[in-house]
């Protein structure tokens, strides 16, 4: 098969791997970061967001933080210059494969990236969802490795991202062929512990021969579990929340005793926000830019233009939901609820949702469309622009999830001074106080029709008290989330592994 690369790389300088030292740049820590997603190259949700963000922001304190991840066909790539940094050829059990890593030439992210190519396997227009994800993330991060093991210098730390690359602190410990790299520390953040990389023993021999003792590392409940593996032999685990470590103890689909066996190395770190990007004084993709002090009108604007758009009455509430159709964000009860709360409040109220996921939910939101016209509206698919723009036109975001490990988008509404109407579970407790304690939102205990309505109800009123509406709003729009605070923590947590 021929090498995509050969097709788009505009400009081609063969380096030695000499980059991949901090101490030639004289910062403080050298950080590898290893993902499926990095926003703006790849996003399917908050993943992307944090390796976009994260980096930056380490990079901006002074250290020398890179990522690699998959090289996908996506606009990012074509619309960039890369160079070639590094040609490699290695095996997943008898299949061997050549590998390139690309280097985006002019560090338009803040940081150094790196995209891993293999061809056919990695080069496709979607992140997820092809029936060889197995073979394409485990050959990514045998390729990671083996490029890796060719620099001059070892990584100071080796962050890996969900199951995607929580194979890699067993590679580098039980591998044989990468035994100059056990002594790299690595660190495994947990953005969501619902999918977890299962896969059947057969493929145990995809890995580079491994000690055969060690097997038990890799298992959990019967299956080669990445997830778990990773738990187990990253030297720290972090979650995106302290209130989603506390969960997951207790609910993380299988994997509630490996998280109460290794509470020790666990620690919860709540994600920032990337506010170069989020932010509605400087946003782009709004159509009315606005601070705390031009917020009321500022809103108001953005709000026309999203009712013009989707048919939808201005003087109402309007209530958002953004993101991904699927049981943890309970879209599956949004039908339900949504008729609900529209006959409680006798068609006082208008829903814009935007999202994609399960087809069945899906088609039932699409359907809604014809019995609530004026009061409701759908788009079904992903589109990074609109949601900016429900962000700042809407007045409450509603977030009924059933697990939400840190939650990015309550953050975003809270800086466009959008009140968050929240489950009281996970990254949701940790960032958002019920206005009745005093604080600014709106929380719930059930993802249920119930409840949500309540909720809905609730927002209904507060819509109607511009005074204490513009209260919260204002207090929510000056709330610190930057990534400051959180970059501290994470090299704290390196810091603790003493490299
Ligand atoms: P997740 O569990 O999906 O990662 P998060 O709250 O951590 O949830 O992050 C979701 C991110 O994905 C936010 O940036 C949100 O705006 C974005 N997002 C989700 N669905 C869509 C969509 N359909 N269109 C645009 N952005 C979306």
């Amino acid at each position: 098969m021929q090498n995509v690369t050969k097709f788009f790389v505009h400009q081609i300088f063969l380096t030695k791997l000499e980059h991949n030292s901090y101490k030639d740049k004289g910062r403080e820590m050298d950080i590898l970061h290893v993902s499926a997603e990095c926003y703006p190259v790849a996003k399917a949700g908050g993943l992307g967001d944090v390796v976009g963000a994260l980096p930056k922001y380490q990079c901006k304190m002074g250290h020398y933080a890179k990522v690699v991840m998959p090289m996908y066909r996506t606009k990012f790539l074509y619309q960039h210059e890369w160079t070639i940094d590094f040609k490699g050829r290695t095996n997943m059990g008898n299949w061997w494969f050549d590998y390139t890593i690309i280097k985006e030439k002019n560090n338009v992210l803040g940081f150094d990236l790196f995209l891993v190519d293999i061809n056919g396997l990695l080069d496709r227009e979607k992140i997820y969802g092809y029936a060889d994800d197995t073979e394409r993330f485990t050959a990514f991060q045998i390729a990671v490795v083996d490029w890796v093991n060719h620099w001059e210098h070892k990584p100071g730390v080796i962050h890996c991202h969900d199951h995607h690359s929580a194979l890699i602190p067993f590679i580098l410990k039980h591998s044989y062929q990468y035994n100059r790299l056990q002594d790299v520390p690595t660190v495994l953040t947990i953005h969501n512990a619902q999918y977890q990389g299962w896969m059947g023993w057969d493929k145990s021999i995809y890995l580079p021969v491994w000690d055969r003792w060690k097997g038990g590392l890799l298992e959990w409940n019967k299956t080669l579990n990445p997830l778990a593996a990773g738990i187990k032999t990253a030297w720290k685990v972090t979650t995106v929340s302290n209130s989603y470590l506390e969960e997951l103890k207790y609910m993380s689909n299988g994997l509630e005793k490996l998280f109460q066996y290794e509470q020790g190395k666990c620690v919860g770190i709540l994600n920032g926000i990337d506010t170069d990007i989020w932010n509605p004084a400087t946003d782009e993709y709004i159509s009315h830019q606005y601070d705390t002090a031009t917020m009321t009108e500022g809103k108001l604007a953005n709000k026309k233009v999203l009712c013009e758009r989707f048919n939808l009455n201005e003087e109402n509430p309007l209530i958002v939901f953004i993101g991904r159709m699927v049981g943890e964000k309970a879209a599956d009860v949004l039908p339900d609820a949504i008729l609900a709360s529209l006959y409680s409040l006798q068609g006082n109220a208008n829903f814009l949702i935007l999202g994609s996921g399960e087809p069945h939910v899906e088609w039932q939101l699409s359907q809604l469309t014809g019995a609530l016209s004026g009061n409701y509206n759908v788009f079904i698919g992903y589109d990074e622009a609109l949601s900016h723009q429900m962000y700042a036109g809407a007045d409450f975001l509603l977030m009924p999830s059933r697990v939400e490990p840190c939650g990015l988008n309550q953050m975003y509404s809270m800086k466009y001074g959008t009140v968050p109407v929240v489950r009281n579970t996970g990254g949701l407790h940790d960032t958002v106080l019920d206005m009745g304690d005093g604080g600014w939102g709106i929380r719930f205990e059930h993802a249920s029709v119930g409840d949500i309505t309540h909720a809905v109800n609730r927002a209904a009123a507060v819509y109607k008290d511009k005074k204490e509406l513009t209260r919260m709003q204002q207090h929510m729009m000056k709330l610190d989330h930057s990534w400051e605070n959180a970059v501290q923590q994470y090299l704290n947590v390196y810091q603790s592994l003493k490299f």
